[in-house]
Formats: C-alpha cells, structure tokens, sequence
C-alpha cells in the first residue's frame, strides 16, 4: 500500500552537523589534510594595522580562494554563492552552517593590497610544496620545464599601435610600465608588439598559439617529472625569450629554496638553443635533455654543417673533399679569439682548395671558398646531440608528456584558460593559485586512493 505523510511535524530543534554530512571520500577532506595555514596570520601581521575594525580573516579568503582553484570556479560572485550553499565549501573554509560569506569585492581589496605586498600567494605555493615533498612526492632527479599560452582577459580587436596611445591612468597601465625592462615581460625582445591592448598593456599580442592572433600571457611550470608535481611556476609575456629566462629563474630558485638540483632537465627545442643548453651544461652541471635547437641544415642540395667533421684536437673540420677547415690562416702579432658578435667562429677552407675541388657545385656553389660558423656553445650542443641517442632520453620524451597534462587539466578542469585578472600581478595571482590547487589535486589523489577526485 502507497504510505501517505497526513501531518507536517517540524521539529523545534534540530541537531546538525556538517562534519557528518561531508563525505569521508571528498576532494575537500582530502585536501583539508594538507593545507597548513598555522604561519599564515604571522606572515600577513605587518602589513594590518594593530587599530581599527576587524577585518574579514584571510585564511577564511585563502581557503574560498582554493576551492575556487581547486573546482574551477572562475567568477568571485559564482564562487562567494557556491560557498554560501555548498555544505562541502562550508565545512573547508570553517563557517560552519550560519557563517557569513564575505563579499566578492573584499577579494580584488585584499589581493591588491596585503596578498600582494606580502607575496603570500607565493608563500602558500611553497608550503604546498614543500608538504610534497615531505609525502615523497618528489624525486629531484628529473625535472621538465615548458610553457603554455594563456589568453588575458583584453578584447582581441581592441588594440592601439604606441604606448603613447594608451590611457594616461590604471591598474594595468602602472604594472605595464613598471615592467618595461624587466627580463621576463617589455625586456624579454628588443621587437615591439604589433598592438597593445589599452585594457591590459603588458599581455603579448601573438598568433603562436595557432589560432587567430590574441593578447597572451604565459604560464611556466618546472615539474618533477616522478610525480609531476609542480616545483616552480612563473608568469611571463608570450615571448620565447622570457619563457627560457623563466626557466634558468625557476631552476636557480627551487635550487636555492628547496636545495634540489636535478640531474637532468627535460625541455622541447625552444629551450635547445646554444645559450641556453651551455647554461645548463657548464653553469650548473645538468644533463639537457633537449632537442638542439640547429638551423644550420641546408635544404637547397647543398652540404650541411653535419657533412663536416669537426676535429677537436686540431680545432678544424675536415670537408667531404678531405680538406681542413680553420679558423685562422693567419699568425696575427696580437691573437684574435675569432669570435663574432653572434658568439660563432667561423671556419673557412682554401679558396685554392675549393677552386679544384670537383664537389664545389654541391658544397659552396655561389661562394669562392665555403665557410662553417661553429658556436663557442658548441660542446654543449655536442653534448645534448650525444644524449639524444641513449634510452635515457627517449625516456625523458616520453616523461614530457606530463607537463604537458598539467596544462591540459589546468585549462580544461581547472578552466583556466582565459584570465579573469589583468596586468602581470594578476597573471602571477592567477598561476601561482592554480599550480597551488594542482598540487593539492594531485596529494589528495595519491595520498588518499580513495578519494573521489571530480572531472569538473
Ligand atoms: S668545395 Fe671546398 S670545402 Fe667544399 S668539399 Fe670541396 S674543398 Fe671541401
């Protein structure tokens, strides 16, 4: 027989609570284990005022801010509201079942000012990692670096030509100019952006993505590549450049933090440069495992540079004619180092060589004699050509991949793939938040098998 309820009986007191409604299985308690936010209110002290109205606490808006990262919640309104209803988001940020959700203004207030000044979103990077590494989640051996372009939060057909077109005041108009000269932003090229966004001056107007040209930033991770845990991340302009000298930045700063130094670093051929791979080779002893970065082949039939030997004992090269190449002819009464301004020696063959030799047509057709420009980085190059034929390597291509998943789930998951923040401090914001969710994903995962991690 179908039952009927015939009385409506509210109870006058109801005895609840969240920590039995909160499934033991949840990302969140999972999480929750792993977030250490006991130094938080001694790093924010000096920069509150000892006098005045209580402020909203800042590990209630840490703590919403990483269920935002961590759920892929983008908008701070979405988020303050799912908060508010969320049983589960209650339970993490402490409010227990009547707390109130501070308003979505109080966020842009708070990050603007003692977030940033205290780099505190950095700092909580680090204790995530460092929990990382207390968990053994990080092997140090093997690290992979790369980046990933992220579209700014600018209107794509809104540009202007000249800084001077840009408006006089903002935000992001101040941080555009205050990173000028900086390395890894207006320092990064001496080539000037085709346009600028007026909204967000400092983002990179490119087309590298493959798509339709967009203002950008980017994103770079240094990971390790047992656990793919992320060990650094950097905010950059959508310039090559800037994405290397990011690189030699986060090795240097994990080394220096966190006293690891890895055997080998795994990168793609934009990090294969000679600069770069002598860095890495001579600077600081880690094995590249990265494609060289060689545009020396030749495709109009010619011989290539690598149809030359080169001889290190004699410094020369030997030509498929047989006949050396030198760097010098000349016994100068002063010694010339020979190299160029592009940091190349060049070597050249006897134009009376050249003149009776029968592979000239396929050699150096055009030219008197042929000549081989030969970086003074050429030993490192040497070295990761060397590497390039072990196992190790072919490893270390496969290990790549995973850096590569990070940025995947950072946009498709973490839906990050657009910014919501403006300027190179938001983009900075905005990274070291979603290497910080990533992290914790990825010890509630590993720590607690159980725990049921959600696609979106
Ligand atoms: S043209 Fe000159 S450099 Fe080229 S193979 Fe002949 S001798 Fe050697």
């Amino acid at each position: 027989m179908m039952g009927e309820r015939t009385v409506m009986q509210e109870e006058l007191f109801y005895g609840f609570s969240l920590e039995r409604h909160v499934p033991g299985n949840h990302l969140l308690r999972a999480i929750d284990r792993f977030v250490d936010l006991s130094d938080l209110r001694r790093h924010l002290a000096p920069y509150y005022s000892p006098i005045g109205r209580p402020s909203i606490d800042p590990e209630l808006l840490i703590r919403m801010l990483l269920v935002g990262y961590c759920f892929g919640i983008r908008s701070e309104r979405r988020l303050c509201e799912e908060v508010h209803l969320n049983l589960a988001y209650r339970w993490f940020c402490r409010l227990g079942l009547d707390g109130d959700v501070p308003d979505h203004s109080t966020f842009s207030k708070t990050r603007h000012g003692r977030f940033r000044e205290s780099d505190l979103l950095r700092e909580l990077f680090e204790t995530v990692l460092r929990r990382c590494m207390a968990e053994g989640l990080v092997g140090g051996e093997g690290f992979a670096v790369d980046a990933s372009l992220i579209v700014a939060d600018a209107h794509r057909q809104r540009g202007v030509a000249r800084t001077e077109d840009l408006p006089q005041a903002g935000r992001a108009v101040e941080e555009y100019l205050a990173v000028l000269d900086d390395a890894a932003f207006g320092g990064a090229t001496p080539v000037p952006p085709k346009y600028l966004s007026p909204a967000d001056p400092a983002a990179r107007w490119t087309a590298s993505w493959g798509g339709p040209a967009v203002y950008a930033y980017c994103t770079n991770y240094l990971i390790d590549v047992e656990h793919a845990v992320i060990v650094d991340v950097e905010a950059t302009t959508a310039v090559r450049q800037a994405e290397v000298g990011a690189a030699r930045t986060m090795i240097d700063r994990t080394q220096e933090r966190f006293d690891l130094w890895p055997e080998r670093l795994i990168g793609d051929t934009g990090y294969g440069s000679a600069e770069m791979l002598n860095w890495l080779v001579h600077a600081r002893g880690i094995e590249p495992h990265i494609p060289v970065f060689d545009k020396s082949r030749r495709t109009d039939g010619t011989f290539s540079r690598e149809d030359f030997t080169y001889d290190h004992d004699s410094d020369t090269y030997r030509c498929p004619g047989g006949r050396r190449l030198q760097n010098s002819r000349r016994a100068f009464t002063e010694p010339r180092s020979g190299v160029t301004k592009d940091d190349t020696r060049i070597y050249r063959a006897s134009k009376s060589d050249c003149d009776t030799c029968p592979l000239k047509p396929s050699c150096c057709p055009k030219e008197p004699a042929r000549k081989i420009p030969r970086s003074i980085h050429e030993g490192a190059r040497d070295m990761a050509r060397d590497i390039a034929k072990t196992e190790a390597y072919a490893a270390s291509r496969r290990q790549r991949k995973k850096v590569e998943m990070l940025f995947a789930h950072l946009k498709r998951i973490l839906k990050l793939g657009r910014l919501r923040l403006r300027g190179p401090c938001g983009a900075r914001d905005e990274f070291l938040l979603a290497a910080t969710a990533q992290n914790l994903r990825k010890l509630a995962k590993i720590c607690s098998p159980q725990t049921l991690v959600p696609a979106t």
